[in-house]
């Protein structure tokens, strides 16, 4: 099943992030009705990736799930604060075990603070992309609680192909994602794990990484749910 989420903006201007703009919003939906009615033989699903935020999700399930009502809503970790740093994954700075700590944590967060309206937790190992470092005691306490609040709670985490494409840029400083140990730890847990396209390009579809992502998983015996959710999210929630 292929459906669309973008980045979702905030809905609270305060908080500013490099998504489209709130302003656009309609049009996001707009367009994507009309790629409804161009195809009729398709169902697309909509959805919205949304950023974590501390202390400020309510907006998210007030603006997108009940009032907009969005076919899905995935959440997603980015960026962080560390005190007064900004840390994004997809910087090119490295960064140690706080900062890889602090992006779990924030998975761990919004997996109980979203629990009702997210259908399924992007990428849960994302900051290992430019982490440098091993799977300390305190990351691994972090991912063991994060495995089973996905487990007690039924949110998929999600094994992102993306990351299998970006695995050519990672070097032997850095881990990369999927990590591996910490999806040992997760498919230990018990985690429902969702195989994630989190295509940017059209040729994303077919490159190859989406098998790879299966594959990944298969290997740690971890329990995959991309069937039973796309029958959730067709069923209309
Ligand atoms: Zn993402």
């Amino acid at each position: 099943m292929f459906g669309f989420s973008d980045h979702a903006p905030f809905p609270d201007r305060h908080v500013q992030f490099d998504r489209m703009g709130y302003d656009d919003i309609g049009a996001y939906e707009c367009l994507m009705k009309q790629l409804a009615a161009e195809f009729p033989g398709l169902r697309i699903p909509v959805g919205l990736e949304l950023d974590y935020v501390p202390g400020e999700m309510d907006i998210y399930r007030r603006e997108y799930h009940e009032c907009r009502r969005f076919d899905y809503l995935i959440g997603s970790v980015h960026q962080m604060f560390l005190g007064e740093k900004f840390i994004m994954f997809i910087q090119r700075e490295l960064y140690g075990e706080e900062a890889m700590l602090a992006f779990v944590e924030g998975s761990i967060d919004m997996a109980r603070h979203c629990r009702d309206f997210i259908t399924f937790l992007a990428h849960p190992d994302v900051a290992a992309f430019h982490y440098v470092g091993g799977m300390t005691a305190k990351l691994e306490k972090a991912f063991r609680e994060l495995g089973k609040i996905s487990r007690e709670e039924n949110i998929p985490l999600e094994v992102n192909a993306n990351g299998m494409r970006r695995k050519v840029e990672v070097t032997s400083t850095r881990r990369g994602y999927p990590w591996r140990e910490a999806w040992e730890i997760l498919a230990s847990e018990g985690a429902p794990a969702i195989i994630g396209l989190d295509a940017h390009h059209l040729p994303n579809l077919s490159d190859g990484s989406f098998r790879k992502a299966a594959d990944f998983a298969r290997q740690l015996g971890l329990r995959i749910v991309n069937d039973e959710l796309a029958e959730k999210i067709l069923s209309g929630r």
